[in-house]
């Protein structure tokens, strides 16, 4: 077994969490975990646990990085974004259905209760929102940086006013007259 990260072929066996063994790479600390692993795991792992949220902090995955391969069958590995303000992706063997997660990754997805949503991160729904999300922090920080913090928190903040406004075309109709008392 080769790391898909570092190429190292020490791999011990990590316990994630009770009842999910992973093989950890002894040299850059990332777990690989069978798709069987997990499955058998979720289903003894009980009732699925509420997502912790946070306010996302902008991080985005970080762009496209060469397929990692599998470390069990040597398939490229398809990469898939966690979002939820979470910066980092996982990958998964399309062959074989394992996972690799880089060190600490796993840690960071339980802090969330994400550890056991997994399976539902590699589904097209979840990553069309994870598409959104990432192009929603993207822009938010190009409008922050085009009006500063300070204007672009009252620009919101007048922005949700409107949208919550059964009067919003009328009070935008005034807001972008340039001589609303016809003077
Ligand atoms: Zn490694
Ligand atoms: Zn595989």
């Amino acid at each position: 077994m080769n790391c898909p990260v570092c190429q190292s072929e020490n791999f011990g066996a990590a316990e994630l969490d009770a009842g999910l063994v992973a093989r950890r790479c002894g040299a850059c600390a990332g777990n690989w975990v069978s798709g069987r692993g997990y499955w058998h795991w979720l289903q003894s792992h009980g009732e699925n646990l509420p997502e912790r949220r946070e306010p996302a902090n902008g991080s985005a995955a970080p762009a496209d990085r060469q397929p990692k391969l599998c470390p069990e069958c040597h398939t490229a590995m398809f990469r898939y974004t966690v979002g939820h303000g979470l910066g980092f992706g996982l990958d998964q063997c399309p062959a074989c259905k394992g996972i690799w997660l880089d060190a600490d990754e796993w840690e960071a997805l339980k802090e969330r209760n994400l550890h056991d949503d997994i399976h539902a991160v590699f589904t097209a729904p979840w990553q069309a929102e994870a598409s959104r999300e990432e192009r929603r922090a993207r822009l938010e920080q190009i409008y922050l940086k085009r009006f500063g913090a300070d204007d672009y928190a009252e620009v919101r903040r007048v922005r949700d006013w409107l949208d919550m406004s059964a009067r919003k075309q009328e009070l935008l109709a005034y807001l972008t007259d340039p001589d609303p008392w016809g003077v």
